[in-house]
């Protein structure tokens, strides 16, 4: 690991300065960035620990929404008692996350901006990875494709976006609240993301300077009645294989609002609006939840290893779907 000068940011108005020095990066809980440099993806001259700053560690519940500080540690959110009752599709997408020692650790806005864990980005250079360097070609697409995206690939780059938060916040239409050289502006999580094109090495549209400070998520019976199914090699400490963040607004049964988002299947959270739609106005049982799970896959892209996720991915819609009616008061 390269030497770095390590420095404590006083408040969240000196972020976006000290970043104007493009070697300087943000350190939170660390979990993510340390290993990023161990493995030689990133050498900042500066780390920014940002994790003294006031204010930016709380989870509230206001009128109509939870807001969450972007210091907030994965455990306390997925612990949070108005989180489980109001929202458990949050709670549950961190507490299938990682390891215990890894959320006590690691913050809510950190999580959001974690990079694939496609094998050939991350033990490189042996490797071409048009991620890591640009314009080098991919590994990935003729060699093994198992972990690989089925959704939002371009020739250039096919890694799966990992993380588990931010597929549950796409569903539930969350927004981020960013402080950057120009000011504060709000960015829906679904757009902070992006498709790799022919430019995977840029994963977000967080502009240079930008840092998250705060993730609001709306309230409402869509929050009340849903889950985060996370389907892995092994049912702990692992990313996932494919995972569904499902919220349903049942009135006697039938569907009134419908929200689905897919993790482990594409180069970044998923929503999928065709199955969602099939949903409105009909009674939830487990035929109407098996055809959303087969539409939610409509249009997937398999590569040579990971096809078996298109059935495991419908299946896994399917039971979510399920679990989330029974917690409207259904059978
Ligand atoms: C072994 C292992 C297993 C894991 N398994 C899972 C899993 O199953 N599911 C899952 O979702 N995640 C998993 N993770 C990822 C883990 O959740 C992330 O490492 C963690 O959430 C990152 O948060 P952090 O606070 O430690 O971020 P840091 O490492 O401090 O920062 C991560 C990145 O975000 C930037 N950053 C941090 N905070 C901000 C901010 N407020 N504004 C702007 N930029 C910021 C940093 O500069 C850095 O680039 C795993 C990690 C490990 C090491
Ligand atoms: S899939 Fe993306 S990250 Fe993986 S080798 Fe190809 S370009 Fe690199």
């Amino acid at each position: 690991m390269q030497p770095f000068t390590y420095v404590i940011a006083p408040s969240a108005e000196a972020v976006p300065a000290a970043l104007a020095d493009s070697r300087t990066r943000i350190l939170a809980g660390g979990t993510t960035i340390y290993d990023l440099m161990k493995l030689g993806l990133e050498a900042p001259a500066t780390l920014l620990d940002i994790t003294a700053i006031p204010g930016l560690d709380g989870i509230q519940v206001t009128e109509g929404q939870l807001v969450f500080g972007a210091l907030a540690r994965m455990s306390d959110a997925a612990a949070h008692p108005e989180v489980l009752r109001r929202c458990p599709v949050l709670a549950e997408s961190l507490n299938r996350a990682a390891s215990q020692q890894l959320r006590n650790m690691a913050t809510l806005g950190g999580n959001l901006l974690q990079r694939t864990r496609c094998a050939y980005f991350r033990n490189g250079p042996d490797y071409p990875c048009n991620k890591r360097v640009p314009g080098s070609g991919c590994a990935a697409q003729e060699g093994l494709d198992r972990g690989h995206a089925l959704f939002g690939g371009s020739e250039a780059c096919i890694a799966v976006y990992p993380g588990d938060w931010a597929v549950a916040l796409v569903a539930m239409d969350a927004a981020l609240d960013l402080l950057g050289p120009g000011g504060s502006r709000s960015l829906p999580v679904s757009s902070l993301h992006r498709l790799p094109g022919d430019a995977p090495e840029r994963e977000t549209v967080l502009q240079p300077g930008e840092m998250i400070q705060r993730i609001r998520v709306p309230l409402g019976r869509l929050g009340e009645a849903s889950t985060y199914h996370k389907i892995r090699d092994r049912e702990s400490y692992a990313f996932a294989l494919v995972s569904a963040a499902v919220a349903l607004d049942l009135d006697g049964g039938v569907v009134r609002q419908a929200r689905i988002a897919l993790g482990g299947v594409a180069t970044r959270p998923w929503r999928v609006p065709e199955a969602e739609a099939a949903l409105i106005g009909r009674r939830m049982d487990a035929a109407l939840a098996a055809e959303a799970g087969r539409l939610a896959f409509t249009g997937a892209q398999p590569g040579r290893h990971n096809g078996f996720k298109m059935e495991l991915g419908a299946r896994t819609v399917a039971d979510a779907l399920l679990i989330a009616a029974s917690r409207s008061g259904m059978p």
